[in-house]
């Protein structure tokens, strides 16, 4: 039988007719492969008028795509060349696990999910409009056939009214079990004269109240208020706006980014651990998505750079010797002040500074946002505190509805820890120092970005300190002292003249404080119980404020819209606020 043309795929499921005027769409591709049916809709996409506002693009496959092939399908399809060359450019260095990829301004999204096929689809959470089943033939093992399992779990992935298309040599070999699962196929001397045939999910029974729960349903897209505008309420505020959303944004300084986001540049870059564990797989996939955002908004060289990053591991235990350097080129520094200012200019988001909020209150299904004075600030639907450790004082307040409209009285734990970053111009280095800055910014036990152009020149960053606010304050000259220990064992080759800035009073410094949760994570999540979701968290940051805020918004804008989450299940509830308690809303 002759291959069919990958458009036939999106033609059988009705595209783009079923998606005309839609607000989101989502498609799930079982076989990924080289993209070719992914090209073929983003291309149809860019075509149509009425394409839905944001595409999600679900792709499984075993591998990563190969690059040469990508390029191989390009020659073939000259049509589609510049839109591969697009997807190249995003499909470096993935290894096994989801990777979300962002084109058109954020407004088509791909989650490339690499690994085993039962296992990607369990860590899905979402109903796909679109469904594509094209099994791959080199996988025609017993791992790679559809089997009654596999055909579940991917029903569980449909809504009422799905449309799935497949080949109908595929068709009539999974009839039985496509229609115990709940998919209506066509008779079957129709589906053999087609190449490509559409079966619909309409399960002959009503769906489980379980099944329904594994995924909230979008909530209407409206006014949303969100506190504070440092990196994780302007994240949150642009990827709302993306989708729709009228956002106000408060704050109480005049101008953004006064808080922790106001430090000059700091370093994006993954975590990294022996155990692979949540922290390093949420920090690559938000390191991804913000270099992503960086690549779209800031001047490159001045606001930001793609630079990579040096790790270091100085001062392993006893007298083992340092493991090697890793080399991390998914990574770079950033100035997070540019980039809030940025995501505010977005359209639907509003900027209002000078403007403390001091309680919140539930009034007509509203939430009523509270000057200091109980003032009406601002009146919506939903409302995200993203406001670090300003929060604690909202949640514990007494004269805010919080409290008495919600059942949850164990609220997160939050600290905050103190940091300085020590800077100064190179025109004020010793030339001993200069000669010894690396080219690009190194991590390890501390980091130092070498050349960073601030507004008073070229200069290099080093830090930072922790000082937990039960501790008392030691002084800069000793926050100072500190960074440059570490900077000795980092680079041993700039602690003489460093010592001797020190000495001579040369250095500059950056003090702010970064929130932090009891397990180093962010909190994610509503903070309300019930049916009443519409107050949200979204804060400690932690260090690592560049690397995980763009992933904390789009997670929870993936919640609110019933979107494909940008990473595992599994990971994205080691984000939730209600981790760990048991009375989580
Ligand atoms: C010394 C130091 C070095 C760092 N280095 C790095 C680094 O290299 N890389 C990295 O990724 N991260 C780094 N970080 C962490 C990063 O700065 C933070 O994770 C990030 O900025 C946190 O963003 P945020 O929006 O949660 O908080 P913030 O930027 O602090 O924003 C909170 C906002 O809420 C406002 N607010 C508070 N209460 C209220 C209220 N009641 N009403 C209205 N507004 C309110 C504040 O004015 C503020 O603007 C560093 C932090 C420090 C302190």
């Amino acid at each position: 039988m002759a291959e069919p043309d990958a458009s036939a795929f999106f033609l059988a499921a009705g595209l783009p007719a079923a998606w005309a005027n839609q607000s989101a769409w989502r498609c799930l591709d079982t076989a990924f492969g080289n993209g070719q049916q992914f090209l073929r809709v983003w291309n149809a996409w860019r075509q149509d008028h009425n394409h839905p506002r944001i595409l999600h693009y679900v792709g499984l496959c075993t591998e990563a795509p190969q690059l040469d092939d990508l390029h191989q399908a390009a020659t073939s399809q000259p049509d589609l060349s510049g839109l591969v060359k697009l997807l190249v450019n995003q499909c470096q260095t993935l290894g096994p696990g989801f990777h979300r990829l962002s084109f058109e301004g954020g407004n088509l999204l791909l989650t490339l999910c690499i690994g085993d096929l039962s296992k990607l689809l369990r860590q899905q959470r979402f109903q796909a409009d679109t469904l594509l089943l094209d099994p791959d033939p080199a996988q025609d093992t017993t791992d790679g056939r559809w089997d009654l399992w596999r055909v579940k779990a991917l029903a569980r992935l449909a809504r009422r009214g799905s449309g799935l298309a497949l080949r109908s040599h595929t068709g009539g070999l999974l009839r039985p079990i496509l229609q115990q699962c709940g998919f209506v196929l066509p008779a079957p001397l129709a589906a053999e004269r087609a190449e490509v045939i559409r079966v619909e999910f309409q399960p002959a029974w009503q769906l489980k109240n379980s099944r329904v729960d594994a995924v909230v349903p979008a909530v209407p897209v409206t006014r949303c208020v969100v506190v504070g505008a440092g990196l994780a309420g302007a994240s949150v505020a642009a990827a709302l706006a993306r989708r729709g959303w009228q956002v106000l944004v408060l704050d109480k300084a005049a101008t953004p980014a006064q808080g922790a986001s106001g430090l000059p540049a700091g370093l994006v870059v993954p975590h990294v651990s022996v155990d692979d564990c949540s922290l390093s797989r949420l920090s690559r996939s938000g390191v991804r998505m913000v270099l992503q955002q960086a690549q779209a908004l800031l001047r490159s060289g001045a606001d930001w750079d793609y630079s990579g990053v040096l790790q270091r591991f100085p001062g392993s235990e006893g007298d083992a010797p340092e493991p090697p350097p890793l080399w991390h080129t998914q990574a770079g520094w950033m100035k997070p002040a540019v980039l809030v200012q940025a995501w505010l200019a977005q359209p639907g988001v509003r900027f209002q500074g000078d403007s403390a909020v001091g309680g919140l209150k539930r009034q007509d299904g509203l939430w009523q946002v509270l000057g200091d004075g109980g003032q009406v600030l601002a009146v919506a639907e939903r409302v995200v505190l993203a406001n670090a450790h300003g929060v604690l004082p909202l949640l514990a307040g007494d004269s805010n509805a919080v409290n008495s409209s919600n059942p949850v009285t164990d609220w997160p734990v939050l600290r905050t820890v103190h940091g300085q970053v020590t800077w100064a111009l190179h025109a004020d280095s010793p030339p001993a120092a200069l000669a010894a800055l690396p080219a690009f910014p190194v991590n390890g036990a501390g980091s130092l970005l070498p050349h960073v152009p601030l507004k008073e020149g070229m200069a290099w960053l080093a830090g930072a300190t922790y000082q937990p606010d039960d501790e008392p304050e030691p002084g800069a000259q000793s926050h100072h002292a500190a960074n440059l220990t570490r900077m000795a064992r980092l680079l041993p080759d700039l602690a003489a003249p460093l010592a001797t800035m020190l000495a001579t009073s040369e250095l500059q410094a950056w003090r702010g404080s970064r929130c932090v949760s009891a397990d180093r994570l962010p909190l994610l999540g509503p903070l309300t119980g019930g049916a009443d979701q519409g107050l949200w968290l979204c804060a400690a940051m932690g260090s690592r404020g560049l690397s995980l805020a763009v992933l904390c918004a789009e997670m929870l804008a993936a919640r609110w819209g019933a979107e494909p989450l940008p990473v595992e299940a599994a990971l994205a509830r080691s984000l939730d606020t209600g981790r760990g308690r048991s009375n989580a809303p």
